[in-house]
């Protein structure tokens, strides 16, 4: 999901979504002052995706500075109209981010070719007015656990993992073939020099004090 893509030379990015704070577009972004915190429901998942999605939230730590909490497992059905409160699931907060695998059957999105999806949930801060990520879901089409790895970098979903960790945390499209946000699969096995430049920009976001 996100927005058409942007320019194809390497090092591009783009973000999913904007502000206009002042008279400049400003990316929406999660407030790096507190940690991002996620559950995972294994169904359907490979025995090893605890260890590569760890792995995959560590770059994107280190790309962007924000910090990631593992709430440990949980059994929600994917949804992608998914609530941004479930008190009776995790208390009164913004439900943690769902990341888990699922089948085309039950997520509409995942049909056809497409392997993945990830959508942020945004909303206002009311003593600032600015928009800010506050949760979002990620999913996996399950179809990728028995794709063979391209490389040895890991298994092919990882891929997949990055591409959609990147729109989590604010990135959008861009066209150039070598990035992990093109949107196709690009054989990227690691953020390349675009995705790591609004990466960088992604967390430098100011901290949301009201939400
Ligand atoms: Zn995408």
């Amino acid at each position: 999901m996100g927005t058409p893509p942007t320019p194809a030379q390497a090092g591009s990015y783009s973000f999913s979504l904007e502000q206009t704070i002042g008279d400049a577009p400003v990316p929406v972004r999660w407030s790096p002052c507190r940690p991002i915190h996620y559950v995972t429901d294994p169904t359907g998942a490979p025995d090893d995706f605890a260890v590569h999605l760890q792995a995959v939230l560590a770059e994107v730590s280190a790309a962007t500075g924000l910090r990631f909490v593992n709430d440990g497992l949980t059994t929600e059905a994917a949804d992608m109209d998914r609530p941004a409160f479930l008190p009776e699931l995790y208390g009164d907060r913004w439900a943690p981010v769902l990341i888990r695998f699922a089948p085309e059957a039950d997520v509409a999105y995942l049909a056809g070719d497409v392997v993945g999806v990830a959508s942020p949930t945004h909303t206002i801060d009311p003593t600032t007015g600015r928009a800010h990520l506050v949760t979002g879901v990620v999913y996996l089409e399950t179809e990728l656990t028995s794709v063979e790895p391209a490389s040895e970098a890991g298994p092919a979903y990882t891929e997949v993992l990055r591409h959609e960790l990147g729109h989590l945390v604010g990135l959008g499209h861009v066209d150039a073939p070598t990035e992990a946000m093109h949107p196709s699969v690009s054989g990227a096995t690691a953020y390349q020099s675009g995705d790591l430049a609004g990466l960088a920009v992604l967390g430098q976001g100011p901290c949301a004090p009201g939400l």
